[in-house]
């Protein structure tokens, strides 16, 4: 995986996102809706001196669900524990996890949908009454024992949820979306961090780099790096509309965000399925690609941009994509 656009974390983003994070809710751009009513969540749990709700983020991936999580726990002024679904293995993980939190601390878990389900039914009872079940012992002499947790809050993380099981998803008090960032919102991102890491990025570059990162944050101070490398290699080292426009197209990434994965998405429906409806797993196995990263990454995007829509019968390419590639829509025109 080696697309430049895509909105995983990748080892070159680790330090470098760790500057560019924002800590303060005023720091943090756009979701306007999540963050107004994050303030009042926020306000009142403070005020009761409670731990605050459990939260849900959902929403693609490099949105800002984790810089997020910091944020929240920065505005709580309490400490942030980050793990993911993935990385807990065995009961005893989330146990040792849960028994070492400090009142009122934050538990982020990333790709929540990832836990297994023994992993799971230990989190409900944690989250429900802040109690942690232990089996000592095998057979029939195994006895439960109790322990009380302090009283904290679990964030979890996923790019859908609809991936949850309902009894994970049903308790947590505060389910929150994260949207696409408009243009202006990620121009806003890349004049930031430009600052921080001290590259001369003018208005018109910070607009055309934020007209291709494909509504997402962690894309967008991405390709700012890759910018500023071809800026310093090629031309003067400002970053101007123009050098902006040419790095990219050289990175393939078009005028409106699409890399060569997209277009080939959207080539494949085109090209041999008529336009479609196609089902999704049916067009990953023809791409060679896994469904969960068309899902996850390409399609949020295309139907944003109003390339691809979701029919109960599979994915269809609408008549924009058509001309964006180039090519004649059929007779009875898609819609
Ligand atoms: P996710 O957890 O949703 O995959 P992250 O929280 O890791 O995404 O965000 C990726 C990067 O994008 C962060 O390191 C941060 O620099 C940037 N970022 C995300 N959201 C915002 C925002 N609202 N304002 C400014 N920068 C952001």
């Amino acid at each position: 995986e080696n697309r430049i656009v895509t909105p995983d974390y990748t080892a070159e983003d680790v330090d470098a996102e760790q500057s560019l994070r924002p800590r303060t809710l005023a720091e943090y751009t756009g979701q306007e809706k999540v963050k107004e009513n994050l303030k009042i969540f926020i306000e009142a749990a403070k005020k009761r001196g409670e731990a605050l709700d459990h939260v849900l983020l959902y929403g693609p991936p490099g949105l800002g669900k984790t810089t997020l999580a910091g944020v929240i726990a920065n505005e709580m002024g309490v400490n942030l524990r980050v793990t993911s679904g993935p990385a807990i293995e065995k009961q005893g993980d989330l146990a040792a996890l849960l028994t070492n939190l400090a009142p009122h601390d934050i538990l982020f878990i990333d790709e929540v949908h990832r836990l297994s389900r023994s992993v799971e039914e230990v989190l409900y009872p944690a989250m429900e009454d802040y109690a942690l079940d232990i089996i000592l012992g095998k057979g029939p002499s195994a006895r439960s024992i109790r322990l009380d947790l302090p009283r904290f809050t679990l964030i979890g993380a996923t790019t859908r949820a609809g991936q949850l099981t309902s009894p994970l998803r049903d308790r947590f008090g505060v389910l929150m979306r994260l949207e696409l960032y408009t243009k202006e919102e990620l121009c806003g991102i890349i004049t930031r961090s430009a600052g921080i890491l001290q590259i001369d990025c003018e208005p018109g570059g910070a607009m055309e780099i934020a007209g291709r990162a494909r509504g997402t944050p962690r894309v967008a101070n991405r390709l700012l790096r890759r910018v500023r490398d071809f800026a310093q290699v090629i031309g003067s080292g400002v970053i101007t509309q123009e050098t902006a426009g040419r790095a990219l197209d050289r990175l393939e990434i078009d005028k409106l965000g699409l890399d060569a994965t997209d277009r080939r998405m959207l080539g494949m429906l085109i090209r041999h399925y008529g336009g479609g409806p196609a089902g999704i797993e049916t067009l990953a196995a023809a791409m060679g690609e896994e469904a969960v990263t068309l899902e996850d990454v390409c399609e949020p995007y295309l139907m944003q941009v109003g390339f691809l829509m979701r029919t109960p019968r599979g994915r269809m390419a609408t008549a924009a994509a058509y001309a964006h590639l180039g090519l004649t829509p059929p007779q009875s025109p898609p819609p």
